[in-house]
């Protein structure tokens, strides 16, 4: 079953003068675990906001369970109910606490008002920080806010995961922790991951690596030691 199409993909930006993905031909069975790769600035960001449907391709196709993405009436809902999101920078909400951020993404579910804290209070429990939940994200360590950002990810029960170098901003412990976490509740959860990474360690956990270069797919591979 495929989650994602991607036929000829293209992306410009300033009326064209960066041409940050040249044509990219891509298939995502539900399931996977995908490492992106590849030198900053070869279009790797961008590709992954085209499949989050933050921002649209310049020309191409992308389809998300056989509907063009480019097309869809409501991206704020699909972005909130079959995407879970994780950033380097976590991208946390700092005037709100962990508990609040956790339920963010709710706003735009059909969880009821009443069941939001309970849920986002589990999904706390779920990556080690029930004796922080109503902490501030200023009052957490590096680690720890990627856990809460990882939390929020989960929020709707996402069926795709699009992690942007999860781990880029963690020093080497929390690194492995926290990667250990992702892949842990993606065989839980049973989601699809699409992950970019600097990290050949972290690529190699992954079942497919892709490996791009100046806004194209130049390497697409199952590595011989892959789980699956
Ligand atoms: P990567 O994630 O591999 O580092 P990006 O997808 O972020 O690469 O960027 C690809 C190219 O597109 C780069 O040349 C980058 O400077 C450019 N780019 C990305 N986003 C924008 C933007 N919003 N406006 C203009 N140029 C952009
Ligand atoms: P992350 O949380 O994944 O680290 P950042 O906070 O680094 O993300 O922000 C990346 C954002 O910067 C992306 O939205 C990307 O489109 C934008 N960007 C990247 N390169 C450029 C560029 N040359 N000009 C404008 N925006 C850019």
């Amino acid at each position: 079953e495929s989650v994602y199409e991607a036929q000829g993909l293209q992306k410009e930006y300033d009326d064209g003068s960066v041409k940050a993905l040249r044509g990219v031909d891509l298939q995502i069975k539900a399931g996977e675990f995908i490492a992106i790769i590849g030198p900053s600035g070869c279009g790797k960001s961008t590709l992954l906001q085209m499949l989050g449907a933050l921002d649209w391709q310049s020309s191409g196709t992308l389809l998300y369970r056989g509907k063009s993405l480019k097309d869809m009436p409501d991206p704020s809902v699909y972005r909130a109910r079959e995407i879970g999101f994780i950033f380097q920078s976590f991208h946390l909400l700092p005037t709100f606490t962990a508990i609040e951020n956790v339920q963010v993404p709710m706003f735009e579910s059909d969880i009821p008002l009443g069941q939001r804290a309970d849920r986002a209070r589990e999904l706390l429990k779920l990556v080690g920080l029930e004796h922080r939940i109503n902490h501030y994200p200023s009052k957490l360590s590096g680690g720890e806010r990627q856990r809460v950002a990882i939390a929020r990810s989960l929020a709707n029960n996402p069926s795709v995961l699009l992690a942007d170098e999860p781990t880029g901003n963690l020093d080497s412990a929390n690194t492995k922790s926290v990667m250990e976490l992702i892949v842990r509740l993606r065989e839980e959860k049973k989601m699809t991951l699409v992950m970019v990474t600097h990290d050949l360690d972290i690529a190699r956990v992954a079942s497919r690596t892709i490996q791009m270069k100046d806004g194209l797919i130049v390497n697409n591979s199952v590595p011989a030691t892959s789980p699956q």
